[in-house]
């Protein structure tokens, strides 16, 4: 019977009960009905899918829709406003009471919408960070998301790693393994522990915890004010429940307490914004720092350049060199068998070679001189392996064929030379000069190219150690590859530098081969010299932080020394992004401001460490990323400035009215309406606000710098009294004349001049006639429809009697306009004043 109808039948593998671990390997393939050697057929997996489902953990962010409808409510203000509303619809006007629960419905609906959104946008990039697993399937090596793992799997295991074998979450620090799969998903160890830590709340970004004191701050200062107008309608007679009512709704309106939440939902959307450009966000605090980074310091390989590599030059110890355009003049088969033999390529199904690029740019040069990977490997099996890493820049093999061994090792020059006591030159093998062969290495590196030495060495008998095997090594060639820089990368490095970022080449790679890259492009100049991993160690910090403001490359870097150069960067004030891959690189990239790991080259460790993943590995989409963070910030910044301008519009109109002898000039349902609907709303999209076109022209922010700064509460204060002045100007001429219809149009002044200010403040220097519509199209259909609305609110009899409005004559609305375009005015001319004093920004006017 076909396992996959077996499956259907309901066959099921054993669950928890089996204790693998005291299994023999034999026992659990059985039992898992798999193979080690061919994996799984596709029938297999799919028929596992279906019953086990993918292999995924299932985190808190799915939390019922109605919990995320009630939380909306839970807010106390609201609760404090439903229940005041329902105490004064009790003993007073029903009518009221049931428009003041429809809005906060209605904004609650709103906000549920937003959030809703947000969390979708959350979920799925959850989904896509999803790391790879190596597998054997159908007798071929695949890479398939660990999502796709089902039980029966075989696993291939490699440093850095971290798939569901042994237990999910596993990371594989050094060599490798093969491994079969028990158990996925929630059943998995690590599920077990996901599942007691459901419900662990999300940590706040440094912006959202500012907000939140900002917003006790100024409730404070809320609850005092509508204390003062309290007393003051009290002691000028106005009914005491109409004054509870006012002072409690203004104070409801007022206090900015849905900033941090508006704040986490900008967050959310500009991170999924974010990923259609290839930047995964996976700490949602990293999309507002990012826009104050002053360094970025890069890796080379495949973030700058294209990881495409292939093999462009041969060189011998003697000197001789040919390119492989060129007909070897020598015979280059045990180069290339060496060359071959001792690299981790696999060949995948219709020849695939998977592996890492400089690996697979090797085996490739040695199939083009007619050497099959397979056969080599089948007639040379590999009885011992010291691995690559960073490190030790260099990896060694050994295989065995009848009595002889041979061992293969390849790596750095400077490294794989300091253990070869012979070379092969044009026609023999002689004692190596080594200070020739380095010098050689160094003038293939000044090209450009990426040098490795090939060496080799036959015995009869596996040496036992490392120190044994890499000795009396013949080398056997320099091999040159080339990886052409990216043909976006020089650009972008220029956007950095104009936008005050200094970026700074950090990579493992040879000084000479990294200082020629970084100079084409535009990372250091002729005069520039590298730093190395050789030197560092013998700086103090003090010496180092001297050094590393001048420094533009850094090479034959190893990863502690990652974590030394964020540390003392760090301690300069520098906000640091750094890329990283390997496993060793974790620490730094989880101690720097924002650490970058890789989506399709490096390990899983260096992602979970990470605060952002380039799913395209490319450098500019650091770039990218940056600009968007900077976006989001200033619109996050133009939310609080139109949010306070508002509520302090608001406010000093009710506190100064008593003062000037006028009547109390809103009720509180307009307070609610102008705040929940016809401001709050459009207010939201001043998130879709486009990035000012200097945005990446101007220096990086200060993290420490307050939401406040640059005049933010001044222009509030400022337009708020512009906007009383307004609507307490109307409200006394039309008192004066003897207008009855004075509150509707106080009411509608005061309404019209937000919408005019929402309009004036989507740049804080460039005026709307430069910034047209079309680049926030959201915010122009919002601003029609509170128009609109407000229009409904005096011309729709029904809502003339819960809004206790008028229908205006079209001489009285057009009055209104008129009046509330002063605002517009104002903004308009402070910001004509701004580029007037400081022109040389290159702002556009
Ligand atoms: P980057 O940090 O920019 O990614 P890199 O990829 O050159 O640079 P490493 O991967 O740490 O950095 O490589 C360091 C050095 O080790 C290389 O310059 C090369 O000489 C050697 N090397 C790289 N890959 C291998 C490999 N697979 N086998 C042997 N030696 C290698």
């Amino acid at each position: 019977m076909s396992p996959i109808a077996r499956a259907k039948r309901g066959r099921k593998l054993p669950r928890d009960v089996v204790l693998w671990h005291a299994t023999s390997i034999e026992q659990t393939l059985a039992t898992l009905e798999s193979s080690a050697e061919r994996g799984l057929t596709a029938d297999v997996v799919q028929a596992r899918t279906v019953e086990y489902g993918e292999n995924v953990l299932q985190h808190a962010r799915n939390r019922g829709l109605l919990r995320m409808l009630v939380a909306q409510f839970a807010d106390t203000m609201v609760v404090v406003l439903m229940v005041a509303a329902l105490i004064a619809g009790l003993v007073d006007e029903p009518e009221d009471m049931l428009a003041i629960i429809a809005i906060v419905i209605l904004n609650a609906v709103l906000g549920f919408a937003q959030e809703y959104r947000a969390d979708r946008a959350m979920a799925a990039l959850g989904a896509l960070a999803q790391p790879l697993a190596r597998v054997r399937r159908n007798g071929f090596e695949a890479s398939v998301p660990s999502m796709a793992l089902v039980p029966g799997d075989i696993v291939l295991l490699a440093a850095g790693d971290q798939t569901c074998m042994s237990f999910k979450g596993t990371t594989v620090v050094a060599g490798r393994g093969t491994g079969v799969v028990v158990a996925t998903g929630m059943r998995t160890e690590l599920g077990r522990i996901a599942a007691m830590l459901r419900d662990e709340p999300e940590s706040q970004s440094p912006l959202q915890q500012r907000l939140a004191v900002l917003g006790r701050k100024l409730a404070i200062a809320v609850v005092a004010l509508c204390a003062i107008i309290f007393a003051a309608g009290i002691l000028r007679g106005e009914p005491m429940l109409l004054m509870f009512m006012t002072a409690l709704s203004l104070a409801v309106a007022a206090i900015p307490e849905a900033l941090p939440a508006v704040v986490a939902i900008s967050l959310a959307l500009g991170a999924r914004r974010m990923v259609k450009q290839q930047a995964l966000i996976r700490r949602l605090p990293a999309v507002e720092t990012l826009g104050s980074v002053t360094y970025i310091c890069t890796d080379k390989t495949g973030t700058l350049t294209e990881n495409r590599m292939h093999v462009d030059t041969v060189v011998l110890g003697d000197g001789t060199a040919w390119t492989l355009s060129q007909p070897p003049a020598h015979d280059l088969t045990p180069l290339s068998e060496v060359m071959t033999l001792c690299t981790d390529v696999t060949v995948g199904a219709e020849g695939v070679l998977v592996g890492a690029p400089t690996e697979t740019a090797l085996v490739r040069a040695g199939a083009d001189a007619g050497v099959n990977k397979r056969a080599l490997d089948a007639h040379w099996p590999r009885v011992g392996e010291v691995p690559f890493s960073s490190e030790r820049a260099r990896m060694t093999t050994m295989h065995r064929h009848d009595s002889r061994v041979i061992v293969c090792t390849k790596g750095a020059p400077e490294r794989v030379v300091a253990g070869c006591t012979s070379m092969r030159s044009a026609d023999a093998i002689v004692p190596i000069d080594a200070a020739r062969v380095l010098q050689q290495a160094e003038s293939m590196a000044v090209s450009g190219l990426r040098v490795l030495a090939i060496a080799t060495r036959t015995l009869s008998q596996q040496p036992d150690s490392a120190e044994h095997a890499e000795q009396e090594l013949t080398l056997l060639a320099l091999v040159g590859l080339i990886d052409p820089p990216r043909a976006e990368a020089k650009a972008a490095v220029e956007t950095c530098q104009a936008a005050g970022i200094h970026v700074v080449m950090i990579t493992g790679d040879h000084p000479a081969t990294a200082l020629a890259i970084a100079t084409r492009l535009g990372i250091a100049d002729d005069n520039d010299v590298a730093l190395t991993g050789h030197d560092i160690p013998g700086l103090s910090d003090e010496d180092l932080a001297q050094r590393v403001t001048d420094v533009r490359v850094f090479a034959r870097v190893a990863p502690e020394d990652k974590l030394r150069i964020v540390k003392v960067l760090q301690s300069r004030g520098e906000y640091v992004a750094m890329t990283g891959d390997g496993v060793n690189d974790a620490p730094a990239l989880k101690r720097a401001n924002i650490g970058i790991a890789m989506g399709r080259g490096g390990t899983d460790v260096a992602r979970e460490a990470a605060h952002m993943v380039l799913l395209d590995d490319n450098f500019a989409t650091i770039v990218k990323a940056v600009h968007e963070g900077r976006r989001i910030y200033d619109n996050i910044r133009r939310f609080v400035r139109f949010v306070l301008s508002t509520n302090a519009g608001e406010i000093w109109t009710l506190f100064l009215a008593p003062f000037l002898g006028l009547p109390l000039p809103l009720l509180p349902i307009h307070i609610l309406w102008m705040n929940l609907v016809t401001d709050g709303l459009p207010g939201i999209t001043l998130a879709a606000e486009p990035a000012e076109p200097d945005s990446m022209q101007r220096p990086p922010r200060s993290p420490q710098e307050s939401l406040l700064a640059g005049g933010l509460w001044q222009h509030a204060l400022r337009v708020g009294l512009l906007m009383a002045a307004l609507a307490l100007g109307t409200q006394a001429l039309t008192i004066r004349d003897g207008n009855s219809h004075w509150q509707t149009m106080t009411f509608t002044v005061l309404t019209l001049s937000q919408l005019f200010h929402l309009i004036a403040i989507r740049s804080e220097r460039i005026s709307i006639w430069t910034l047209g519509v079309r680049g926030n199209p959201a915010l122009f259909y919002a601003v029609v429809a509170a128009f609109g609305l407000q229009l409904g609110t005096l011309y729709v009899p029904a809502m003339n009697r819960i809004f206790h409005t008028v229908p205006l004559s079209w001489q009285e609305l057009a009055v209104c306009v008129a009046v509330s375009s002063v605002v517009l005015f104002a903004v308009e001319g402070e910001k004509w004043l701004l580029r007037r004093r400081h022109p040389s920004s290159g702002f556009p006017s």
